[in-house]
């Protein structure tokens, strides 16, 4: 890099870590090189590494855990001012909102999605199949990959709504942090997962807005879920069975419909 100050060389050295995570070198789950390799990439020094890895991980894009290293969050920068903003609701209000936003998402992605986005929804697909648990938010086994799922996050891509993604990354931010984490749980098998994906994809792949909804609707409903202090999972949504009956009745024919 052809810099001369300190400080330009602090700014194009964030600007080079930034770029390999929004390019995908980096992709969201992976675990970037360690502070030495950097250096030697960037050709600054370690406290130079060290204060544009700090600067990245304050907005949102990477975090450090220790011990383990330094993994890539999110492909955009998230809010500190949206962060902030979202301390003030609860994890039943935060939790219905991801809801909202992965079904508006799905539908958004069926109307806008392009033949990359496709193949890309494909790989995540094919990559996540074995997981025990849909790795939204971090709840599968094992593999540094396992921080975030690729497939939900492509959805918000394939949505082409920059909004969405960001009140997305944002709020998924705040799932994660360990007064949240600890009350959530994934109920769905891998198995489930697998049928859940592969019906969302099928759905945005046909530009089917409808079914692209449907589907992820049964799918948000169980895989990141609130469980009470016996460990019972809280329903995302209380129905009626009289209410949940209908919503049978119309899966039925819908099922059949496809047969
Ligand atoms: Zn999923």
């Amino acid at each position: 890099m052809a810099v001369t100050t300190g400080s330009d060389r602090a700014r194009a050295t964030l600007a080079f870590l930034r770029r390999k995570i929004t390019t995908g070198e980096w992709p969201v789950g992976s675990r970037i090189p360690i502070e030495p390799e950097l250096a030697e990439q960037t050709g600054v020094g370690r406290s130079t590494v060290r204060e544009a890895v700090r600067s990245l991980a304050s907005i949102g894009m990477i975090e450090t855990l220790p011990g383990r290293g330094t993994f890539v969050r999110s492909a955009a920068p998230t809010s500190s001012l949206l962060n902030e903003f979202l301390t003030d609701f609860t994890l039943e209000e935060i939790l219905s909102y991801r809801r909202a936003l992965e079904i508006e998402a799905a539908q958004q992605a069926a109307l806008h999605r392009s033949e990359e986005d496709i193949l890309a929804l494909e790989l995540a697909a094919t990559e996540e199949v074995g997981c025990t648990r849909c790795p939204v938010l971090g709840f599968a086994d094992g593999g540094d990959s396992a921080f975030d799922s690729k497939f939900h996050r492509l959805i918000f891509d394939a949505a082409k709504n920059r909004l969405l993604a960001a009140l997305y990354s944002g709020i998924n931010e705040r799932l994660r942090t360990p007064e949240h984490r600890g009350r959530l749980a994934n109920v769905a098998t891998g198995a489930e997962m697998e049928r859940d994906h592969a019906r969302v994809l099928d759905a945005i792949r046909r530009r089917d807005f409808i079914d692209a909804v449907h589907a992820m609707v049964e799918h948000v409903d169980h895989d990141v879920v609130i469980v009470n202090d016996q460990y019972e999972v809280v329903p995302p949504l209380t129905r009626t069975p009289e209410q949940q009956q209908r919503i049978d009745v119309a899966r039925e024919a819908q099922e059949k419909a496809q047969l």
